[in-house]
């Protein structure tokens, strides 16, 4: 049958059919799909005469051709077998019969002709021929074995091919070799070449199945694995559900074991027995179960009967007072006082220590001073801010996320039951309509009542009495009356430049050297670039932004430290340097400067940060009898410098003012900030002073510092916070200062060192003021 096809006689010239992406081989049948008018026409021409026509297959499929696409020269004649004819395509089925080479085309239209010329194939086999068939017979079965897509029996029928042309043909034909590979296995008339040709596609073939299937398998296996992993994850997970059920019975049983260890009195033992049996009930995914178990740890984590044992050797507090403090003796031996009756009779119950006085004036650093001695724990807490009572006394638990007040949060922090315990700002505790966190506190310091304190959240009641509270504040007024009775007020007034320079030198450097690693470096700063830092740096009547500016310097020592050569070893800060550390000034105060000119006057204020003094200016201009008042006024300060103003016009004659001034002008009196409005008729003498030396053009006396308020008729009377405003004076320079005579009595609280650098001036009436600022 193969014999019959090959030998059919072909004619010299036959029409060409164009195939876009097929290659025929001799004795191979395909179907044909022709859908252009013209190539229908040549198959029924052809099916007409001979029933032949080459095949040949165009060189760029992609490409649209008009006319005759150009097609490879080696093509196949065939024979058409079958036409089947749609409504707009054809169907033929051909066998090719022979391979031919288009020599000559004869004609375009209405489709190619060409004369032909068959291609003899040569048949014969030598070994290289048989070693050649078997090779390609294994690497195609290969490739048919490892092909997803080819039918085994491939691999028998490559088996039955006996001629080595045909085997080369078929073995690239029937799988899906690329068409240019078949064509090049068309084109090759010589059979070694051919055969070696097939080979060698066929090899690589196979070469891109197997990459192909080693992807495919790792893909496989990368699927099987993570299928099995999530098979794994699976049983895992429901292995550690069934453990996490025995991890919240250890966790239970570990509770247990806790409380059996814990010193707790008998009721809150009682409570907590019954809290653990209930968690054990509850399912631990339940929302329940964390808010319980939150409660029996506060149970078992406060130290209801840990106590610290107390030290009350006076001797050895006294040194420790002393490390640390600078001075004030006062309070220094009022808590020595304290401890000496404490050591007497350990059941005394003394008063509630109360510290007043500016930030940064070392009332926290007594506090922790006092709980060394002690031997106590330390623990702080600022009551700054609170309007709820539940902030000291906690939440119920049925609230979300509920928690012990500070209180009791304070006790767990100390782990004892008798720490000291400092109450930051009791004076800045608030009142609302969430109830009254005074009355809360209150109970929480009377002695009377502090055996049993209650927390709402605790519900188990806390013996405070063992606490050692200390209060602070800075003000002594805004603390609640029956607060402020239950207390002993200490007083810590603000330093005096010279105090703070000794401080500074003794303590606070010795410290943040320490602090910052510097401690093996010289560090050496000069009292003047420490006075520069107090002056221009800071205003304060405690010590905090001077520690803060200090540890800046060192900061910037530890950087240079850091970068540079290992022989700086020695810093030594001086005035000039101070600038490069810490930049530009914030503050400068040149009194002198500033009240050179007339109708300017300096007053002393008083703030709850210690005192200040404050430049007060008036001005004079055409207008129509105003009085313009700028700057931090209280309505109290309106009056008061309107009193002043119609002091001064109804006494003009006599201290010897234009007596219109008034007439045609504008007065304008500017206090800065600072001040606070409560304290507005002390300013009283110092704007009558400004007025006056702008009105007699005379400049009042520098560094003289006043404050007193006036009442219409000239009279001096006395006024508030002398003790602050002489020691904000002194802090700032000033010489000599102006109070009420009523305030005499004021001037015994005052340190005497201060006392003795400056001059005081009692004064009775305003012509006194005057003399003495503007002499
Ligand atoms: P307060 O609690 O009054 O605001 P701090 O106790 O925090 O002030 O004091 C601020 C800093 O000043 C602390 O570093 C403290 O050690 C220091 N200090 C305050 N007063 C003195 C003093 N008399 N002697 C030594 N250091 C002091």
């Amino acid at each position: 049958m193969q014999q019959e096809v090959t030998q059919v006689q072909i004619p010299e010239i036959l029409p060409i059919l164009p195939a876009r992406d097929t290659v025929i081989f001799p004795r191979m049948v395909l179907p044909l799909m022709v859908r252009e008018e013209k190539y229908i026409r040549l198959i029924e021409d052809s099916l007409k005469t001979h029933k032949m026509l080459v095949v040949s297959m165009v060189k760029d499929p992609e490409k649209t051709y008009e006319g005759v696409p150009d097609m490879y020269e080696v093509g196949t004649a065939c024979q058409i077998l079958r036409f089947t004819k749609g409504p707009d395509a054809a169907l033929i089925m051909v066998q090719g019969i022979a391979r031919v080479r288009i020599m000559l085309m004869t004609a375009i239209e209405p489709y190619p002709q060409a004369r032909i010329e068959r291609l003899e194939e040569p048949d014969y086999k030598d070994k290289e021929i048989e070693a050649l068939m078997a090779s390609i017979r294994s690497v195609y079965k290969q490739i048919v074995e490892i092909s997803p897509h080819l039918p085994p029996e491939l691999m028998h029928l490559i088996d039955t091919v006996d001629k080595p042309g045909t085997l080369a043909d078929m073995s690239v034909s029937s799988i899906n070799i690329d068409r240019k590979k078949q064509q090049k296995i068309l084109e090759s008339v010589d059979l070694k070449e051919r055969l070696k040709q097939a080979l060698l596609f066929l090899n690589e073939e196979l070469e891109v199945l197997r990459i192909g299937k080693d992807i495919q398998d790792k893909v496989r296996e990368g699927i099987d694995k993570s299928q099995r992993e999530y098979y794994l994850r699976e049983q895992l997970k429901a292995i550690q559900r069934e453990l996490g059920m025995k991890d919240e019975m250890a966790e239970i049983e570990e509770l247990r074991e806790k409380l059996k260890k814990k010193k707790l009195p008998d009721h809150v033992r009682e409570v907590a027995e019954k809290e653990i049996d209930r968690l054990s009930r509850i399912h631990p995914s339940s929302a329940e179960y964390p808010v319980a178990r939150t409660y029996i740890d506060w149970l078992l984590e406060l130290p209801w009967m840990e106590s610290t044992e107390d030290n009350l050797d006076v001797k050895r507090a006294r040194k420790i007072l002393d490390k640390y403090h600078y001075n004030l003796e006062k309070v220094k031996k009022r808590i020595l006082e304290y401890l000496a009756v404490r050591k007497l009779n350990p059941e005394h119950k003394g008063p509630i220590l109360c510290f007043v006085g500016p930030p940064g004036t070392g009332k926290t650093s007594l506090g922790r001073a006092i709980a060394e001695a002690l031997g106590r724990k330390f623990v702080r807490v600022s009551l700054g801010g609170i309007r709820d009572e539940a902030e000291i006394r906690g939440h119920r638990r049925t609230y979300v996320g509920a928690l012990p007040g500070r209180i009791i949060q304070g006790i767990r922090k100390a782990g004892s039951n008798n720490p000291v315990f400092m109450l930051d700002e009791i004076d800045k505790i608030g009142l609302d309509f969430r109830g009254d966190p005074a009355s809360a506190l209150l109970e929480v310091l009377d002695p009377e009542q502090n055996y049993a304190f209650s927390d709402h959240y605790l519900e188990v009641e806390f013996d405070l009495s063992k606490v050692m509270f200390i209060t602070t504040a800075n003000q002594l007024d805004p603390i609640p009356a029956p607060l402020r009775d239950r207390m002993e007020i200490l007083e810590l007034t603000g330093y005096t430049e010279d105090e703070k320079v000794n401080i500074a030198k003794r303590f606070i450097i010795p410290k943040q050297v320490k602090e910052h690693g510097l401690e093996g470096i010289t560090v050496q700063f000069r009292d003047s670039a420490i006075r520069r830092i107090i002056r221009e740096y800071t205003r304060e009547a405690g010590l905090r932004n001077l520690e803060r500016e200090i540890g800046a310097i060192c900061r910037g020592i530890a950087i240079k430290v850091a970068e540079q050569d290992k022989d700086s070893r020695k810093f030594v800060i001086t005035k000039n340097r101070v600038q490069e550390y810490l930049g530009k000034p914030k503050f400068t105060l040149d009194v002198a400067e500033r009240t050179s000119t007339p109708g300017v006057a300096i007053g002393m204020a008083w703030t709850p940060t210690g005192g200040e003094i404050l430049f007060i200016e008036a001005t004079i201009m055409p207008g129509e009898k105003s009085l313009v008042l700028t700057g931090q006024l209280g309505d109290v300060m309106k009056e008061s410098a309107q009193i002043a103003l119609s002091y001064l016009r109804s006494r003009a004659e006599q201290f010897g003012i234009d007596k219109d001034f008034y007439k045609q002008h504008d007065i304008h009196i500017h206090v800065p900030a600072g001040a606070i409005p409560k304290d507005g008729p002390s300013a009283g003498i110092t704007m009558l002073t400004a007025l006056a030396s702008l009105l007699l053009n005379k400049p009042v006396k520098p560094f003289l510092a006043m404050t007193g308020e006036v009442t219409l008729r000239g009279l001096v009377l006395p006024v508030g916070g002398i003790k602050d405003k002489v020691l904000a004076a002194s802090r700032s320079g000033i010489k000599e200062v102006i109070i009420p005579s009523d305030n005499k009595n004021d001037l015994d609280e005052i340190p005497a060192h201060v006392r003795k650098e400056l001059e005081f001036h009692l004064v009775k009436k305003v012509e006194d003021v005057l003399k003495i600022a503007l002499p």
